[in-house]
């Protein structure tokens, strides 16, 4: 039976198949509408970025995954004056300088790790054989495997950098002579200048003494002259020794004769021949050790030198009871010496800063005590050169330890053995080391 509902309902339905008939087509034109605006909107707007990259200072690029070129601007042109047909396909670190580029992969790939932005700076090849350096700023996009890169040129600013470096080297440098000048006129003057007055008092003696027919002479007076006068023969032949030292150390010349040798004997027959020099004085100085004999091969003159600079530093830098140990232990296959003072002590700031060429804390030409700042150096040259280190430790008016360590090797085809200078020889080594301490 035809039903009124069933009429209303197919109508309903016709209707409804129209409305939606014509909603998709309204739908599909308003899409092809917004894609075809948003298309050229992308158009436009990639039209744009390509002028902006060809009119960019920078260069951009982007790179494979084999860090291959695969798109670039006119950047490496106009910088670097590669074409881009030189630099497509070809791998990034090719135009990098060689050190530079070890560098530079590491950043890319912790960059690729981290998905973070990477700088660096890098020498980069020009076409003409020069070099430029550019600061890189790179991404890695994971989802497409590459990598975007863009380079500025920065050389101006580097070699602006390294001229007001360079210039205030060569002010540092200027600064560092005229110092050095002040003081090696001073250390020379001093000593040349007791033995001028020195001499001049002699020759007057001996003048009067040969108008009275050598009658009036003090020969006690003379041998104090000649003591006073050897001592600053010494001190000069001390300070021109540890400047020729420094030259050669400084200029790899020197050269250190190994030998098996019992340092134990060395350093305990140098700190007692140090004691005994110092018999007139309140300093008292202590050996210690557990080890009877340990045979290593050094320098044996070496190991002395550093020893009477540890030692007449020690005496220098004193206050008035003065206590000196001096210890020898083993650890880790290294003999380890430690001089240990109650001396003035070393500002913990400076304490790096002792072992430069010509260093001296207190550097007024009227300081307590005489040095020209070059003991440490070269003790610190000649226990390099065994391949072993020295540092000190210090505290203000409490004292300070010296410390060097040198490894235990020893020369398998020697069969002799060197236990240390002779007396007379260390004495003449005290002698000169110590030629700088006027109170003793
Ligand atoms: P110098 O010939 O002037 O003594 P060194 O190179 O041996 O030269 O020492 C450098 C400086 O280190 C000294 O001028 C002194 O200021 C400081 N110094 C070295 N040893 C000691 C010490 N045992 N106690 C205090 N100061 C020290």
């Amino acid at each position: 039976m035809f039903n009124i509902f069933d009429q209303l309902n197919d109508q309903l339905l016709i209707t409804d198949q129209v409305a939606k008939t014509q909603f998709c087509n309204a739908q599909k034109s308003i899409v092809h509408q917004h894609s075809s605006e948003k298309l050229k909107r992308y158009q436009a707007l990639e039209q744009e970025l390509q002028t902006f990259l060809s009119i960019a200072t920078d260069i951009h690029a982007i790179l494979n995954e084999h860090l291959e070129i695969i798109s670039c601007n006119n950047g490496f042109q106009n910088i670097l004056g590669w074409e881009e047909s030189e630099v497509l396909k070809k791998n990034y670190v090719e135009f990098i300088d060689y050190p530079d580029a070890v560098q530079i992969i590491t950043a890319i790939n912790e960059c690729k790790a981290s998905g973070q932005v990477a700088t660096d700076i890098a020498k980069c090849k020009c076409k003409d054989g020069k070099y430029k350096w550019i600061e890189w700023r790179g991404k890695y996009i994971a989802n497409k495997k590459i990598h975007l890169l863009t380079g500025r040129d920065i050389t101006l600013q580097k070699e602006q950098e390294e001229e007001r470096l360079a210039k205030r080297e060569a002010e540092e440098l200027e600064m560092l002579k005229d110092e050095f000048l002040i003081n090696m006129s001073h250390e020379l003057k001093t000593p040349l200048n007791v033995i001028y007055m020195t001499l001049q008092l002699e020759s007057e003696e001996i003048k009067s003494a040969l108008e009275k027919n050598g009658q009036g002479i003090e020969l006690n007076i003379l041998k104090r002259h000649d003591k006073i006068i050897q001592r600053n023969v010494y001190r000069l032949l001390r300070l021109i020794r540890n400047l020729t030292e420094i030259a050669k150390l400084e200029s790899d010349e020197y050269r250190l004769n190994f030998t098996n040798c019992d340092i134990v004997s060395i350093v305990r027959q140098i700190s007692l021949a140090v004691a005994d020099h110092m018999q007139s004085t309140k300093v008292k100085i202590t050996f210690d050790t557990d080890i009877q004999e340990l045979i290593t091969a050094c320098d044996p003159s070496a190991i002395e030198q550093i020893m009477l600079n540890l030692l007449s530093n020690t005496i220098k830098y004193r206050k008035d009871e003065s206590k000196v140990r001096v210890s020898l232990t083993v650890k880790d296959n290294k003999v380890r010496v430690t001089v240990k003072d109650n001396g003035i002590g070393i500002p913990k700031t400076e304490l790096e800063y002792i072992f430069k060429r010509f260093a001296k804390i207190d550097t007024s030409l009227n300081r307590k005590c005489e040095g020209s700042g070059t003991g440490l150096t070269v003790s610190k040259y000649l226990v390099e050169l065994h391949e072993g280190s020295i540092w000190a430790k210090s505290q203000l008016n409490k004292g300070s330890s010296f410390i060097f360590e040198i490894p235990i090797v020893q020369i398998s085809d020697e069969k002799d053995i060197y236990y240390g200078s002779t007396s007379q020889q260390i004495e003449e080594k005290c002698n000169i080391e110590f030629s700088d301490i006027y109170d003793i």
